[in-house]
């Protein structure tokens, strides 16, 4: 029915995807309201998900806060579905519209999670020659070879630049 308003709290599990894992349960508010020939649904999600670095590969928690603004234009009012299936508390029914909740909780928690998660903005990444994680602390390897290696290459080569030539 044109007019009809519903506020919904919003608690949700996310089920794992390749991206994101979901630590603890979505939560926060909507108001579905119908205005004749669309459906607003407005309001606030609360998540944390689980992000895994791709510069370090370390696993990190990420709090997210999302706005919710979406128009979903109303099915035909042919059909009889007024009520709420009651084997899916979560359906809200809005005058012979259904809406997934759930559904509509997992696509703006997808959209809003982080494409390339980095763990800190000044994340070192993994050594490419060791693999050691270097935010832990720099490795005996690359360009991080010390001066006293180099001084034992002149002794046993002489100096370096006259090896090349
Ligand atoms: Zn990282
Ligand atoms: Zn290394």
């Amino acid at each position: 029915m044109p007019g009809a308003r519903g506020r919904y709290s919003i608690s949700e599990r996310l089920d794992p995807t390749e991206e994101f894992a979901g630590v603890g349960p979505v939560t926060g508010e909507i108001t579905v309201e119908n205005t004749g020939s669309l459906l607003l649904v407005r309001g606030w999600l609360q998540a944390t998900v689980r992000c895994s670095c791709k510069r370090c590969l370390s696993e990190f928690d990420r709090a997210l806060d999302v706005e919710v603004e979406e128009e979903f234009a109303t099915e035909s009012t042919d059909r009889d579905i007024e009520t709420v299936d009651r084997d899916e508390p979560e359906a809200a029914a809005i005058s012979h519209y259904v809406l997934d909740v759930s559904d509509l909780v997992r696509q703006q928690i997808a959209v809003s999670a982080p494409m390339a998660p980095i763990c800190q903005s000044d994340c070192r990444g993994l050594c490419p020659q060791c693999g050691r994680n270097l935010n832990e602390g720099p490795c005996d390897c690359g360009p991080q070879l010390s001066d006293s290696r180099w001084e034992k290459l002149r002794d046993l080569f002489g100096d370096v630049s006259e090896i090349e030539h």
